[in-house]
Protein backbone atom coordinates (compact mmCIF):
# COMPACT_ATOMS: atom_id res chain seq x y z
CA UNK A 1 0.00 0.00 0.00
CA UNK A 2 1.29 3.47 -1.00
CA UNK A 3 1.53 6.29 1.47
CA UNK A 4 -1.31 8.16 0.81
CA UNK A 5 0.70 11.41 0.37
CA UNK A 6 2.27 9.69 -2.22
CA UNK A 7 -0.35 10.33 -4.51
CA UNK A 8 -3.08 12.19 -2.49
CA UNK A 9 -1.48 15.31 -1.43
CA UNK A 10 -3.28 18.55 -2.75
CA UNK A 11 -5.75 19.32 -5.12
CA UNK A 12 -4.56 20.52 -8.42
CA UNK A 13 -6.39 21.24 -11.66
CA UNK A 14 -4.30 21.81 -15.36
CA UNK A 15 -6.35 24.14 -17.58
CA UNK A 16 -4.97 25.20 -20.70
CA UNK A 17 -2.44 28.26 -20.31
CA UNK A 18 -3.39 31.95 -22.18
CA UNK A 19 -1.63 34.83 -22.49
CA UNK A 20 -1.14 37.68 -24.67
CA UNK A 21 1.95 38.88 -26.42
CA UNK A 22 3.02 40.43 -29.57
CA UNK A 23 4.40 39.45 -33.42
CA UNK A 24 6.32 41.20 -35.74
CA UNK A 25 4.87 40.47 -39.40
CA UNK A 26 7.78 40.26 -42.16
CA UNK A 27 8.00 41.65 -45.86
CA UNK A 28 7.73 37.84 -47.05
CA UNK A 29 4.09 37.32 -44.87
CA UNK A 30 5.84 35.61 -41.73
CA UNK A 31 5.85 36.11 -38.11
CA UNK A 32 8.86 36.65 -35.87
CA UNK A 33 9.06 37.01 -32.28
CA UNK A 34 9.31 40.47 -30.91
CA UNK A 35 12.52 39.71 -29.12
CA UNK A 36 15.06 37.17 -30.61
CA UNK A 37 16.68 35.83 -27.13
CA UNK A 38 13.09 34.71 -26.27
CA UNK A 39 13.53 31.95 -29.09
CA UNK A 40 15.80 30.30 -31.65
CA UNK A 41 17.91 32.88 -34.20
CA UNK A 42 15.95 32.75 -37.25
CA UNK A 43 12.69 31.62 -35.27
CA UNK A 44 9.20 32.25 -37.36
CA UNK A 45 5.70 31.96 -35.89
CA UNK A 46 3.28 28.58 -37.67
CA UNK A 47 -0.30 27.36 -37.36
CA UNK A 48 -0.60 24.85 -34.70
CA UNK A 49 2.31 24.15 -31.55
CA UNK A 50 4.99 25.54 -32.10
CA UNK A 51 8.05 24.14 -30.28
CA UNK A 52 10.42 27.07 -28.22
CA UNK A 53 14.31 25.83 -28.41
CA UNK A 54 17.22 27.51 -25.83
CA UNK A 55 20.28 29.59 -27.88
CA UNK A 56 21.87 27.71 -25.34
CA UNK A 57 20.70 24.98 -26.65
CA UNK A 58 21.63 23.00 -22.87
CA UNK A 59 17.97 22.70 -21.96
CA UNK A 60 14.72 22.22 -22.94
CA UNK A 61 12.84 25.57 -22.35
CA UNK A 62 11.81 27.05 -20.07
CA UNK A 63 13.96 27.00 -17.38
CA UNK A 64 14.65 29.62 -14.48
CA UNK A 65 17.08 32.28 -14.73
CA UNK A 66 16.92 31.72 -18.56
CA UNK A 67 15.38 33.74 -21.03
CA UNK A 68 14.14 30.66 -23.39
CA UNK A 69 10.22 29.35 -24.37
CA UNK A 70 7.53 31.47 -25.54
CA UNK A 71 6.70 34.84 -23.64
CA UNK A 72 3.16 35.78 -22.74
CA UNK A 73 1.34 38.26 -20.44
CA UNK A 74 -1.37 37.50 -17.94
CA UNK A 75 -1.44 40.60 -16.19
CA UNK A 76 -3.73 42.92 -18.67
CA UNK A 77 -0.38 44.34 -19.98
CA UNK A 78 1.59 43.80 -23.38
CA UNK A 79 4.55 45.75 -23.14
CA UNK A 80 5.94 43.47 -26.17
CA UNK A 81 3.52 45.84 -28.22
CA UNK A 82 5.13 48.91 -27.84
CA UNK A 83 5.33 50.41 -31.54
CA UNK A 84 2.91 49.98 -34.35
CA UNK A 85 5.04 47.22 -36.57
CA UNK A 86 4.16 44.62 -34.16
CA UNK A 87 0.39 42.71 -33.93
CA UNK A 88 -1.35 41.23 -31.07
CA UNK A 89 -2.34 37.74 -30.22
CA UNK A 90 -3.26 34.96 -27.87
CA UNK A 91 -1.64 31.91 -27.33
CA UNK A 92 -2.31 28.96 -25.28
CA UNK A 93 1.08 27.37 -24.15
CA UNK A 94 1.79 23.99 -22.86
CA UNK A 95 5.14 21.93 -21.56
CA UNK A 96 7.42 23.31 -19.30
CA UNK A 97 6.66 26.56 -17.95
CA UNK A 98 7.65 29.03 -15.39
CA UNK A 99 5.89 32.00 -14.35
CA UNK A 100 6.63 35.22 -12.74
CA UNK A 101 4.31 38.07 -11.92
CA UNK A 102 3.54 39.79 -15.16
CA UNK A 103 2.85 36.42 -17.15
CA UNK A 104 4.94 33.58 -18.11
CA UNK A 105 7.55 31.56 -20.73
CA UNK A 106 6.43 28.27 -21.99
CA UNK A 107 7.64 25.73 -24.04
CA UNK A 108 5.49 24.71 -26.66
CA UNK A 109 2.41 27.67 -27.66
CA UNK A 110 -0.28 27.78 -30.16
CA UNK A 111 -1.50 30.81 -31.78
CA UNK A 112 -5.18 30.41 -31.00
CA UNK A 113 -6.60 34.31 -32.23
CA UNK A 114 -4.27 37.26 -33.85
CA UNK A 115 -5.38 40.81 -33.51
CA UNK A 116 -6.30 42.78 -36.96
CA UNK A 117 -3.24 45.89 -36.94
CA UNK A 118 -4.63 49.49 -37.10
CA UNK A 119 -4.80 50.67 -40.22
CA UNK A 120 -4.89 54.28 -40.10
CA UNK A 121 -1.23 55.22 -40.26
CA UNK A 122 1.27 54.64 -43.98
CA UNK A 123 3.36 52.42 -41.31
CA UNK A 124 0.46 50.32 -40.34
CA UNK A 125 -0.73 50.06 -44.16
CA UNK A 126 2.69 48.37 -44.58
CA UNK A 127 2.48 45.95 -41.31
CA UNK A 128 -1.30 45.71 -42.04
CA UNK A 129 0.29 43.98 -46.10
CA UNK A 130 2.33 42.21 -44.26
CA UNK A 131 -0.30 40.71 -41.60
CA UNK A 132 -2.39 40.34 -44.69
CA UNK A 133 -0.08 37.65 -46.02
CA UNK A 134 0.47 35.75 -42.93
CA UNK A 135 -3.44 35.22 -42.33
CA UNK A 136 -3.38 33.79 -46.09
CA UNK A 137 -1.21 31.51 -45.63
CA UNK A 138 -2.16 30.72 -42.44
CA UNK A 139 -6.53 30.76 -42.71
CA UNK A 140 -6.70 28.54 -40.11
CA UNK A 141 -5.81 31.02 -37.03
CA UNK A 142 -8.57 33.46 -36.00
CA UNK A 143 -8.24 37.13 -36.63
CA UNK A 144 -10.58 39.63 -34.30
CA UNK A 145 -10.67 43.59 -34.93
CA UNK A 146 -9.57 44.69 -31.45
CA UNK A 147 -7.56 43.35 -28.43
CA UNK A 148 -10.65 43.09 -26.13
CA UNK A 149 -12.34 41.04 -28.59
CA UNK A 150 -9.69 38.48 -28.52
CA UNK A 151 -9.53 38.79 -24.97
CA UNK A 152 -13.18 37.83 -24.56
CA UNK A 153 -12.61 34.77 -26.81
CA UNK A 154 -9.61 33.84 -25.01
CA UNK A 155 -9.28 35.30 -21.72
CA UNK A 156 -5.54 34.74 -20.19
CA UNK A 157 -5.07 32.84 -17.45
CA UNK A 158 -4.69 34.45 -14.15
CA UNK A 159 -1.88 32.53 -12.71
CA UNK A 160 0.46 33.98 -9.95
CA UNK A 161 3.50 32.51 -9.03
CA UNK A 162 1.69 32.42 -5.36
CA UNK A 163 -0.71 29.75 -6.49
CA UNK A 164 1.79 27.37 -6.55
CA UNK A 165 3.56 27.86 -3.18
CA UNK A 166 2.79 25.33 -0.04
ZN1 LIG B 1 17.27 28.62 -21.80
Amino acid sequence: MNNPEEFDLRPLTIEKVFGLRAFKPTDEGTLKPVSMPATQTGFLWESGENIAKCVMKVHIPAVLGCKCGFWAYTDGSNEYHFNPTSVQGIIEASGRMVIGTKGFRAEKARIVVLVEPDSDTIINHRIEKRFNMFIRKHPDIPVVPNVDAALFEFPVSKIRPSDFRN
